[in-house]
C-alpha cells in the first residue's frame, strides 16, 4: 500500500474537485492527489483532530470483493423505538467514513452474527447506563441522523454519496462543500473534510462555516498562523452570511474569537487577533467597524467567554437586529456607558429657567 492511501478515498470527489473526468482517476487514489493545500499536513495529524470523537472497530465484510477487514464504524446512531428487536441492528447508522481496504468499494457491508451480537450488547449498556437521557454513551447516539431532512444514510458514504451527487451537477455551490465537508469531519476523515472546505471557500471566499471549520482543523494540527487566517475570516464576514440564523452566527464568531484570542495570546502577540483591513473585502464597513470598536471600548477577558460577545456582535453588523433585544449584549452596553455624549445632551437640553418654570 502507497502511503498516504491507508484510508480508502472516493475517486468521484477528485473528479468533481478537480474537474477531470472520472476514467482519468486512479481508482485508488491517494491523499497527495487531492486539491488543495491542507490535506497532507492534517493526514500527519489525523489522530489528534479525531480524538473528540468515539472509536467503534468492527469487523465487516466487502459485499462487492468479499473479503474482511477492520472498520472504524465513528459514531452509531441507534433508534429509540424498538431496541428489544435484534432486527432494528439492520437500523443503526455509523457515522465513520471508510473504504474497503482491499478493493476501495464503500457501501455494501456484511455484518456477521458476531458482529451483530457485539452491536445487541453495546446498545444495551448504553440504555443501563441512560444514554437516551443523557444523549451519548460508549460512542453511541440515540436518534436519527437525517441529511436535509430527507435522507437517512446508514453509513458514512451514502451521505457522501448524496452530497457528491449534487455536486456533480452544481460544483460551484460552496454551501454543499460545506456540507461535504461535515460530514467527512463527523466520518473521522479530517484530511478529507478541508479538502472539501477549501473548495467550498475557493468557490466562495465568504463561505465563513467552512473558515470557521478549517480554523478548527488547522489548530488541531499546530497551523497556528493558517488557522488565524481563516477564522479571521470567518469574524469578518459573518455580517453577510445568510445560511445560519443570527443567534447561531453569533455562536460561530464568538467561538472563532475565543480561539483567535488563544492564538494570539500562544504566538507572543505575532499574530492577529481580529480581521486586518486587507481581509476585508469592503473598505465602508472596516471604518465603520472600527468606529464602532473605539465607541465600544472592549474588556476582553481571556478567561471568560461572555465578554466577547458584545465584540462578536459589532462584526454581525446589522444581523445584530435579528437577536431577540434581551439576547443582545451590545445594547446594554449602550445603554450604560457606550454613549456619554447622549446622555449629556439629554441633561442639558431643557434650560434651567424652563426647569424651573414647568416646577412652578
Ligand atoms: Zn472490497
Amino acid at each position: 500500500m502507497e502511503k498516504y492511501q491507508k484510508y480508502g478515498i472516493n475517486p468521484l470527489l477528485i473528479s468533481i474537485a478537480t474537474d477531470q473526468v472520472l476514467i482519468n482517476v486512479s481508482p485508488r487514489p491517494t491523499v497527495a492527489m487531492l486539491p488543495g493545500k491542507y490535506s497532507k499536513i492534517v493526514y500527519k495529524h489525523i489522530k489528534a483532530v479525531n480524538s473528540e470523537f468515539p472509536e467503534n472497530i468492527f469487523r465487516l465484510t466487502c459485499e462487492a470483493c468479499g473479503r474482511s477487514g477492520d472498520y472504524d464504524l465513528g459514531t452509531l446512531v441507534i433508534p429509540t423505538d424498538n431496541l428489544e428487536h435484534h432486527n432494528e441492528i439492520e437500523k443503526i447508522q455509523a457515522l465513520g467514513y471508510f473504504r474497503c481496504k482491499h478493493c476501495n468499494a464503500a457501501g455494501k457491508w456484511e455484518l456477521s452474527a458476531r458482529v451483530k451480537a457485539i452491536l445487541v450488547a453495546k446498545v444495551a449498556a448504553a440504555v443501563l447506563s441512560n444514554a437516551i437521557e443523557t444523549g451519548m454513551s460508549q460512542g453511541v447516539v440515540f436518534g436519527k441522523a437525517l441529511i436535509n431532512k430527507e435522507f437517512s444514510p446508514r453509513w458514512g458514504n451514502e451521505a457522501e454519496d448524496y452530497f457528491l451527487e449534487k455536486l456533480a451537477q452544481n460544483p460551484n455551490n460552496a454551501y454543499l462543500w460545506n456540507r461535504l465537508g461535515n460530514t467527512y469531519c463527523r466520518g473521522k476523515r479530517p484530511e478529507l473534510a478541508v479538502c472539501a472546505h477549501e473548495q467550498a471557500v475557493i468557490k466562495d471566499m465568504e463561505q465563513i462555516e467552512s473558515h470557521f471549520s478549517l480554523g478548527k482543523i488547522l489548530i488541531e494540527c499546530g497551523e497556528l498562523e493558517k488557522a488565524s487566517e481563516h477564522l479571521r475570516q470567518a469574524v469578518a464576514f459573518s455580517y453577510k452570511y445568510k445560511q445560519l440564523p443570527a443567534y447561531d452566527l453569533r455562536e460561530i464568531v464568538v467561538e472563532a474569537l475565543e480561539i483567535l484570542l488563544s492564538i494570539y495570546n500562544q504566538s507572543d502577540n505575532q499574530i492577529d487577533m481580529l480581521p486586518r483591513p486587507s481581509e476585508w473585502e469592503n473598505n465602508h464597513f472596516v471604518k465603520n467597524q472600527i468606529a464602532a470598536t473605539a465607541i465600544h471600548d472592549f474588556e476582553v477577558d481571556f478567561n471568560c467567554r461572555e465578554t466577547l460577545y458584545p465584540l462578536a456582535e459589532v462584526y454581525l453588523g446589522e444581523r445584530r437586529n435579528e437577536l431577540p433585544p434581551e439576547a443582545r449584549s451590545i445594547q446594554t452596553q449602550v445603554r450604560k456607558k457606550a454613549w456619554p455624549v447622549v446622555s449629556k445632551v439629554n441633561k442639558q437640553k431643557p434650560p434651567k429657567k424652563n426647569k424651573k418654570r414647568k416646577k412652578r
